[in-house]
């Protein structure tokens, strides 16, 4: 079976992003999964054993001082010259803001089609879309010897199944003049909250919450339960919350263990980006609310009534 080409995603620790194994198991429609590891020296050593575990049979390891200092071009160079000796039948990648654009550059370089935000992967390089806030999925085929497919995180559930993962290491080729250049580098608002999209527990607040200053009721119950905060786009047009934090169809997509939902009334576009969470808990003071359509638990009242009582039961508990 042909090789598929898999990006690998770390986190600023150089741990395993659980998107990549969610990227692994969408691969294996189209191949065998093959990981490519991009970064500075030693980034792969940590994660062998999880990329094995994940399903990687083939391991590439490009290492170089280079990668941090440049934007994209060190992951689209390595991925194209691993292409033309390794012939995969695809490439797959994140489909975050780095990784659509990885995916659109590599599909100009390989003459292949590209198939962005993707939430599942059939055989025949087909890609599943969910479009108009997932009231419908489309279906659609990439053209060219290797197509591209940038896969929407959360959008496909891992289903780890060992790998032999071969380790072969690969040279990063020398950045061309007009690579763009990192200058410089500033840790996020976020500070030490986990990835919104990489988190198991998403706490967000919604127009319900009323100001910026009254969010901190929400990151209160996020830092309780060591979860990351969310916000619907209301709340971010409002000037509460900044928008990278935007859950749903124009945000971020987010499928954690637990989602709960703080005066957000559960627009279909907010919940394009959060349904398939395993469990939603919804605290909205209008019992008619959508977002109660869609909880496993929903608490009628006041959120800053019920959010800080929440987060002191659970300080409790620890
Ligand atoms: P509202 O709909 O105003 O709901 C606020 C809720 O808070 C109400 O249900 C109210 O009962 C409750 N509430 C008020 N006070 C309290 C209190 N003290 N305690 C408890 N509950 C309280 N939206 C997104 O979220 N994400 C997107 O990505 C997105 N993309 C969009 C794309 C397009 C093309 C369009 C047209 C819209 C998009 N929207 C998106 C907007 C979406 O349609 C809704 O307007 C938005 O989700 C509403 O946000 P909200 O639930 O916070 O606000």
């Amino acid at each position: 079976m042909a090789e598929v080409l898999v990006l690998v995603e770390q986190d600023a620790e150089g741990g395993l992003k659980k998107v990549t194994s969610e990227l692994i198991t969408a691969a294996r429609a189209l191949g065998t999964p093959s990981a490519v590891v991009v970064g500075a020296p030693g980034s792969a050593d940590g994660i062998i054993d999880g990329l094995k575990e994940a399903g990687a049979e083939k391991i590439y390891v490009a290492e170089s001082d280079d990668v941090a200092g440049y934007l994209i071009s060190p992951q689209v160079d390595v991925l194209s010259s691993v292409a033309e000796t390794a012939a995969p039948a695809g490439i797959v990648v994140a489909a975050t803001a780095d990784g659509k654009e990885i995916a659109g550059r590599l599909a100009v370089r390989l003459g292949s089609g590209v198939l962005a935000d993707v939430i599942e992967i059939k055989e025949g390089a087909v890609g599943v879309h969910s479009i108009f806030g997932g009231a419908f999925t489309v279906d659609a085929q990439a053209k060219g010897d290797v197509p591209v497919f940038s896969v929407r995180p959360g959008g496909v559930e891992a289903a780890p199944q060992a790998g032999a993962g071969e380790r072969v290491d690969v040279a990063v080729p020398e950045q061309a003049e007009n690579a763009v250049k990192i200058t410089k580098v500033e840790a996020n608002v976020g500070g030490d909250r986990p990835e919104l999209t990489e988190a198991s527990i998403v706490v967000s607040g919604g127009r319900g919450v009323g100001s910026a200053e009254k969010f901190s009721v929400v990151e209160d119950l996020a830092d309780t339960l060591g979860a990351a905060v969310g916000a619907s786009r209301a709340a971010v047009d409002s000037g509460y919350y900044p928008g990278q934090f935007q859950v749903g169809q124009t945000g971020k997509t987010v499928s954690p263990q637990l989602y709960i939902a703080l005066g957000i009334s559960g627009a279909i576009q907010h919940r394009a980006g959060m349904q398939t969470s395993k469990t939603i808990v919804a605290v909205n003071k209008d019992e008619e609310a959508p977002i109660f359509e869609i909880s496993d638990f929903g608490i009628v009242g006041d959120l800053f009534n019920v959010a800080p009582q929440l987060a002191e039961e659970v300080r409790k508990r620890k």
